[in-house]
């Protein structure tokens, strides 16, 4: 991989390995046509035009051959090294695109279903991890948030302006997260509950991970009504118009 001289080595996973079950449907979202295009194809683009230098691309067990042949050489993503299947949960893929990796200083890792992803935000999570060894994008939270008992009553409202939303990429030095998913992946007692790699850093080695601004067009596309707000806001950004929701900080 050729170095990148003023940043050091920057490799990108991008996650493709869910089975969407929150979306229905037959084909997993993350294939599913966004504006003419497979909804993977975006999040690869944008790590393409980046100054990422090498992308893993960790797709289902059943989908690696479709992507090699119908997204990578079918779109001519050159950055992309290699493509592997995934695991059950999430973080079982984020592990083997981790494996997967060589020679690279800094990791970016991630959700392929974020196909709004610019280069800005790229661009802050590649300096962030350079700066803070571990930082994830998100944005502050708009609505206010209670805490549930398991019969749906409301026992607690966290104080909103310290809540975020979190999106990714969450980008690391590439030591700290092998390090802390060899660790994480060694003792199941500390895989409870997790749903993204800061989890994995502050468990396993109680570091405090930096939340950087994102922007609120960057979302996941969940469920069936987030394909047409991301379907909306792709069109406005090939139209030329994209004004970014910045951090307003309140
Ligand atoms: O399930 P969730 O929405 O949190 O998934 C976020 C991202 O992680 C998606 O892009 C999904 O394809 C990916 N994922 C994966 N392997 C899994 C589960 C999710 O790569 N086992």
């Amino acid at each position: 991989m050729e170095e990148n001289k003023t940043q050091g080595r920057i490799a990108a996973i991008v996650l493709a390995g869910g089975s969407g079950k929150r979306m229905g449907g037959s084909v997993p979202k993350q294939y599913r046509k966004l504006c003419g295009r497979p909804m993977i194809t975006y999040s690869l683009e944008a790590f393409e035009k980046s100054g990422v230098d090498q992308v893993v691309l960790v797709t289902g067990r059943e989908e690696v051959e479709y992507c090699r042949k119908e997204i990578v050489e079918k779109w001519g993503f050159q950055k992309v090294a290699a493509v592997v299947p995934g695991g059950k949960e999430r973080y079982h893929s984020v592990y083997q695109g981790l494996k997967a990796l060589k020679n690279c200083d800094y990791v970016l890792i991630h959700d392929g279903a974020r196909p709004l992803l610019s280069q800005d935000i790229i661009e802050r999570a590649i300096t962030g991890a350079m700066e803070y060894e571990a930082c994830v994008i998100g944005m502050p939270v708009k609505d206010t948030i209670k805490v549930a008992d398991e019969d749906g009553f409301a026992v607690r409202t966290p104080d909103r302006s310290r809540l975020w939303q979190i999106q990714t990429p969450q980008a690391f030095s590439y030591e700290l997260a092998r390090r802390a998913y060899d660790r994480i992946m060694a003792d199941e007692t500390l895989q409870q509950g997790i749903t993204d790699d800061a989890m994995v850093a502050e468990r396993a080695e109680k570091i405090k991970v930096k939340l950087l601004p994102g922007s609120y067009e960057n979302l996941k596309v969940t469920t069936p009504e987030d394909l047409y707000l991301a379907e909306a806001l792709l069109a406005r950004r090939m139209a030329g118009n994209s004004s970014a929701s910045h951090f307003i900080s309140q």
